[in-house]
């Protein structure tokens, strides 16, 4: 199936929302013809409010809780993000798994809420550089994507980034065959749970640059990407995106 690619960026703890804007601005302008691939921006919450975007651009959060209001300081809920207008939201960075201590139940959870509000979690999967070390990667992929959809009956507006967590924001990318094994891996796992699978994006992320979007583009299996350094640079961010444009026309 050919999907249009998906290019997100997430923005992690930069931006204030008056860069955000203009950033969104310049971006939009630098990209006025693209046509084929679906360009999303993760801003801080502070930034999300009111974006100036449309198809083919989102917005999406990167992060929120499961519970819809109540008594938890400093969280932000589903209706609350969709209320700024945003789409997605991406659940299971590997900086909320490791750095905030975020489980798999948790992760599960906020999918689930992400759904329920009408919105669409992008499930972030990964391995730790141990785990692959010791030839866990598939077993650890297989467990992430079980545990974070356990209870999730259809798959239709999910997207799933394998983000290998020792590529993440270390300049290191994950090579072409690593790549491709990892996205087949995520690919049959989700095939056994879902017999329609193959209707959703699994992006990749892991230093994603200009440099190298195009042969990690080309990658069987690859939907597009989840960035995070090079999507906080106006120039990067819009050359990354016109690379996909440029592949994602020859196979149409
Ligand atoms: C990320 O934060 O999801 C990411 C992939 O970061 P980077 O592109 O900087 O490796």
């Amino acid at each position: 199936m050919n999907l249009t690619p998906i290019v997100a960026g997430n923005w992690k703890m930069h931006k204030t929302p008056s860069e955000g804007a203009s950033f969104i601005e310049l971006t939009k302008n630098l990209l006025l013809d693209i046509e084929h691939v679906s360009v999303i921006f993760a801003p801080p919450f502070t930034g999300l409010f009111d974006l100036n975007v449309k198809p083919p651009f989102y917005s999406a959060a990167q992060n929120c809780h499961w519970e819809q209001t109540g008594a938890f300081t400093g969280e932000i809920s589903v209706s609350m993000i969709r209320d700024c207008g945003a789409e997605f939201v991406i659940i299971g960075h590997s900086e909320r798994r490791h750095v905030f201590g975020e489980s798999d139940e948790w992760i599960n959870r906020k999918v689930k809420a992400v759904l329920a509000g009408n919105m669409k979690p992008i499930l972030c999967i990964g391995e730790l550089l141990n785990q692959r070390e010791a030839g866990q990667t598939e077993l650890v992929l297989k467990s992430q994507l079980e545990q974070g959809l356990a209870g999730v009956e259809a798959l239709e507006n999910i997207v799933i980034a394998y983000e290998p967590v020792w590529a993440i924001g270390t300049g290191v990318t994950a090579n072409a065959n690593q790549v491709e094994s990892a996205h087949s891996s995520v690919r049959n796992i989700l095939k056994e749970l879902y017999p329609e699978s193959d209707t959703i994006h699994v992006l990749y992320g892991g230093s994603v640059k200009s440099g190298n979007a195009e042969e990690l583009i080309q990658i069987p299996g690859v939907n597009g990407f989840l960035i995070g350094g090079a999507s906080l640079d106006v120039e990067s961010f819009a050359s990354i995106t016109r690379t996909v444009e440029t592949v994602q026309l020859r196979t149409l």
